[in-house]
């Protein structure tokens, strides 16, 4: 089996780099393709790619590839805000991102890569006493579950964000919030990049410019996929390609649950320190951080309709900067520097997919819309765990395609079947 030189970064390493010579190898080197794996994940987003580092490291199996349309993270993985936390009500969602939060502590040591993560706090806003009292019972909820999690009132709130605006006079004023301390930002990139990095030395083939273009299955099992670099045989297929689901599983002949659409980001011009903590503002939709480069990046809700353009509408981009405004009256002085889109992949009650398929042998990560790339080191490690010992692992069972069938849907957001209430 292939072994490629560990590269490991420090100090020393950086120093020796800079001084001329170039002595750090392609961490990523196109490998030529085996004929046959045990098994081919499709999609090289994070978490494909860690589901290929926890297959190698945890459960040594590395006879397997990771087949990517384009470029390593290209996909939602680097499109998102960044943001982690595990502050769900439902059990089914809260102990998966419970688990990733764990897992996030410590995972930059474990993949030898600065993934940046700041846990620097995570606040939901609440914008009548009704929604407090529902904050109150998430926040029991959580802390029961063993995680930790504060209400704060407006007094606590205006020390913790000395610049949110929690004048009455408002659009939608803020009575107090849930924070979560654990929670905070993660360098996205970083993510896909130590992931990647991991499984090649391990030995698995990372593939990047080679898209699946059908899948070869018989008897109702999938043996292998078809590729611009021809046929490759397999034992088992993961499809883990985000806002390409659809398509990609039309391309087995399933038809799945899900909508399609856009959700933007937008990153303002870089200044000092000035926010320390990620801030959502519910009522209005938006949530705000500062990355460490200075930038203010915001998210907002989906464009609300059904697209594969990787583009926004301008109403979104409208509503976002009035909104965020609201609440942090400074942000109207700075200039927006870029905006992009990614393709969210939202199933009908806004929780993912995950597990065995009709198809024997091909398996299905997907309907994470816009919140999962939290979840990343959970997914790998359970996805790993299912395509080894078979059984699904126990918190991913609830998250199963047949749940739709079976009318046992995880409604978090408690808006039902409506993708654009998610
Ligand atoms: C604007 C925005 C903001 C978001 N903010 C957050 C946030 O703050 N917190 C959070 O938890 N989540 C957030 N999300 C959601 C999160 O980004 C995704 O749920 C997560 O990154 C999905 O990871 P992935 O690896 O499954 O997908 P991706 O990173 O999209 O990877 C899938 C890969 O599959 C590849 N692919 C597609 N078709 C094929 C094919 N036929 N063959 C081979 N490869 C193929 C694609 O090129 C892509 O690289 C946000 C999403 C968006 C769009």
């Amino acid at each position: 089996m292939r072994k490629s030189r560990k590269v490991k970064y420090s100090g020393f390493s950086l120093l020796r780099n800079s001084l001329g010579s170039n002595f750090w190898p392609n961490i990523f080197p196109t490998p030529e393709l085996r004929p046959h794996y045990d098994i081919i994940i499709v999609g090289g987003g994070g978490h494909g790619l860690a589901t290929a580092h926890y297959l190698s490291s945890r459960f040594g199996e590395t006879n397997v590839a990771v087949l990517e349309a384009g470029w390593l993270g290209g996909g939602n993985t680097a499109r998102n805000t960044a943001i982690v936390r595990s502050d769900y009500l439902l059990d089914a969602s809260f102990e998966l991102k419970n688990l990733a939060l764990q897992l996030w502590g410590t995972l930059g040591s474990e993949l030898g890569f600065n993934l940046m993560y700041s846990p620097r706090g995570y606040i939901d806003l609440a914008h009548s006493d009704g929604e407090l009292e529902d904050f109150i019972l998430r926040a029991n909820a959580m802390c029961l579950r063993g995680a930790e999690a504060k209400i704060l009132d407006r007094h606590q709130l205006q020390k913790r964000v000395p610049q949110i605006n929690l004048s009455e006079s408002t659009r939608f004023p803020i009575v107090g919030g849930l924070v979560q301390e654990k929670g905070g930002i993660v360098r996205h990139d970083a993510v896909a990049w130590g992931f990647a990095k991991s499984a090649v030395e391990a030995g698995v083939d990372v593939v990047q410019n080679c898209p699946v273009t059908s899948f070869e299955i018989n008897a109702g099992k999938v043996t292998g996929v078809r590729t611009n670099q021809g046929v490759i045989g397999c034992e088992k297929v993961l499809i883990s390609v985000a806002g390409a689901s659809s398509e990609v599983a039309r391309l087995a002949g399933l038809l799945l649950p899900i909508e399609s659409l856009n959700v933007q980001a937008f990153v303002s011009e870089p200044v000092k320190p000035a926010l320390d903590v990620v801030v959502n503002y519910n009522a209005g939709l938006c949530y705000i951080s500062q990355t460490d480069k200075g930038e203010f990046i915001l998210g907002g809700a989906t464009d609300g309709y059904p697209s594969y353009a990787k583009r926004g509408s301008f109403s979104s981009i409208e509503d976002v900067i009035v909104r965020s405004i609201q609440i942090f009256p400074f942000l109207s002085g700075l200039r927006l520097m870029r905006h992009w889109s990614g393709t969210a992949d939202i199933p009908m009650d806004g929780n993912a997919i995950l597990g065995s398929t009709p198809i024997e042998n091909l398996y299905l990560n997907s309907g994470w819309g816009y919140s999962g790339f939290k979840a990343t080191p959970a997914v790998g490690l359970l996805m790993a765990e299912l395509l080894t010992q078979e059984k699904p692992p126990d918190l991913i069972a609830p998250f199963s395609l047949s749940r739709f069938e079976a009318g046992n849907l995880i409604d978090d957001s408690g808006t039902g079947p409506y993708t654009w209430l998610h």
